[in-house]
C-alpha cells in the first residue's frame, strides 16, 4: 500500500460514474470561487477570465490569478493553481488532476500575456495535483517542486500502474466485510471506491516528474519575476512535501493543499503531521488580517478561511481526547467522529482520507505523551 491509511467511510450515492468517490467532495453546494467578505474585496475580479464550468480563472491582483475548480461540474482540475505574471517571466502553479486541467491553465495564461512561464509550480506531489503534469514538459516548462516528490510520486503511484487491480484492494475490500457497524461498512466502501478511482487515474496517466527539485533546507528561495519579487516556503502538515508561493506586497499567498477552504482537509499522507499542519496554520492567522488566501481546495477565503480549518483541527482533536479518555479503541473511534452542524455543508472528499486518518494520528500523538 503506498501512503494511504486504510481506514474509510461515508456512504456512496451511487457506484455508477466512475468518479463518484469524488463526487463525495463535489458535495450538494457548487464551490463558489470566492465567498463571505472576499466577494467583496476589490482584488478579486468578479469577471472570471474563463469559466469552463469545472474552473475558472479570475485575476486576485495586478499580475495575480486564481484558478478555482468546481468539482461538482468535472474533474478535469480537482484541485485549485493559479499564475503570476512580473515584468520579465510568469510562474504556473500546479499540474492538476489531469493534462486537460493543465492545459486549461495554460491557456488562460497565455490569453492574458506574452512572458514566458519561468516554470511551473507544484505545491506537493498528490495525484490530484501531478496527474496532468506531462504538459508541461511537452511544452518546454520546467517544473519545479520540493525535492522528495519524484521519490513520492515513485512510491505511491508507479507502484499502482501495472498492478492488478483485485489484488491491490483485496486489502480494502476485506474492511468492508469485517466491518462491524453500518457506518464502517460505508466508510470502507467509500474508501475502496475512491482508491480504486486514483489506481485508475494511475493506469491511465503518463507521470511526469519535476526537473527542478526544490531543497528544503535551501528555502525560503525568493524569486524576481520582474519587478515582482515572490517567495516560496516550505511548510510542514499536509505531506511532507508542502510549498506556498507567497507575494508580500499585494498580501497574496498560494498554499497548495495547507488550507482546505470551507472543506474538510486530507490528512491521509504518512508524512501528515496534526500538530505540524496546526503550527503551520498559525503562522497563516499571523499574517496581515487582509491576506487573500488561494487554497487547494474550496473558494478563494481571508483570515477565516484559515480560523474555520483551525477550529475543525480543534474539534477532531476534542472529539478524540474524549473517545480516548473514555478508553474506545483506535478501530472504533475512527468511524466515531461527529460531524458538527456548523461544519455539515463542507465537503469531506472521502472519510479514510479526511476524518479516520486525522483521528488515527490525534491517537498516536496521545499515545506518545
Ligand atoms: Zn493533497
Amino acid at each position: 500500500m503506498p501512503s494511504i491509511a486504510p481506514v474509510s467511510r461515508r456512504r456512496f450515492l451511487s457506484d455508477v460514474s466512475r468518479f463518484s468517490a469524488f463526487s463525495a467532495f463535489a458535495g450538494a453546494i457548487p464551490f463558489a470561487a470566492s465567498a463571505g467578505v472576499i466577494a467583496d474585496d476589490p482584488r478579486v475580479s468578479q469577471t472570471p477570465l474563463v469559466d469552463a464550468g469545472f474552473a475558472s480563472v479570475r485575476k486576485i491582483g495586478e499580475g495575480l490569478y486564481a484558478t478555482i475548480s468546481d468539482p461538482s461540474k468535472g474533474f478535469t482540475t480537482l484541485c485549485n493553481g493559479g499564475f503570476l505574471i512580473g515584468k520579465d517571466a510568469g510562474l504556473l502553479l500546479e499540474g492538476f488532476g489531469t493534462p486537460a486541467g493543465a492545459s486549461f491553465q495554460m491557456d488562460a495564461f497565455h490569453k492574458v500575456t506574452q512572458v514566458a512561464p519561468a516554470g511551473a509550480l507544484l505545491t506537493h506531489y498528490h495525484f490530484d495535483h501531478a496527474f496532468g503534469n506531462s504538459v508541461y514538459g511537452a511544452n518546454g516548462i520546467q517544473l519545479w517542486a520540493h525535492s522528495a516528490v519524484a521519490g513520492r510520486m515513485m512510491d505511491s503511484y508507479v507502484s499502482m500502474q501495472g498492478a492488478d487491480r483485485a489484488t491491490f484492494l483485496a486489502p480494502l475490500e476485506k474492511r468492508v466485510t469485517d466491518a462491524k457497524t453500518d457506518a464502517a461498512r460505508e466508510h470502507a466502501r467509500n474508501y475502496v471506491t475512491t482508491i480504486g478511482n486514483v489506481f485508475d487515474m494511475a493506469n491511465k496517466t503518463s507521470l511526469a516528474f519535476p526537473n527542478r527539485p526544490l531543497n528544503p533546507a535551501k528555502l525560503p528561495l525568493q524569486i524576481d519575476l520582474g519587478h515582482f519579487p515572490i517567495i516560496i516556503e516550505h511548510h510542514p502538515g499536509h505531506s511532507g512535501t508542502d510549498l506556498i508561493v507567497r507575494v508580500p506586497e499585494q498580501k497574496v499567498v498560494y498554499t497548495g493543499d495547507l488550507l482546505f477552504s470551507s472543506a474538510y482537509p486530507a490528512t491521509f499522507d504518512t508524512q501528515c503531521t496534526i500538530s505540524g499542519w496546526r503550527n503551520t496554520l498559525k503562522t497563516f492567522s499571523s499574517w496581515e488580517k487582509d491576506t487573500l488566501f488561494v487554497p487547494g481546495h474550496g473558494p478563494i477565503c481571508g483570515q477565516q478561511g484559515v480560523q474555520s480549518l483551525r477550529d475543525i483541527f480543534d474539534d477532531f482533536s476534542e472529539q478524540a481526547e474524549k473517545m480516548h479518555k473514555a478508553g474506545v479503541p483506535l478501530a472504533d473511534a475512527v468511524d466515531q467522529y461527529v460531524i458538527p452542524e456548523k461544519f455539515k455543508t463542507f465537503p469531506v472528499f472521502a472519510w479514510g482520507l479526511c476524518i479516520a486518518p486525522s483521528i488515527a494520528k490525534l491517537y498516536a500523538e496521545m499515545g506518545a505523551k
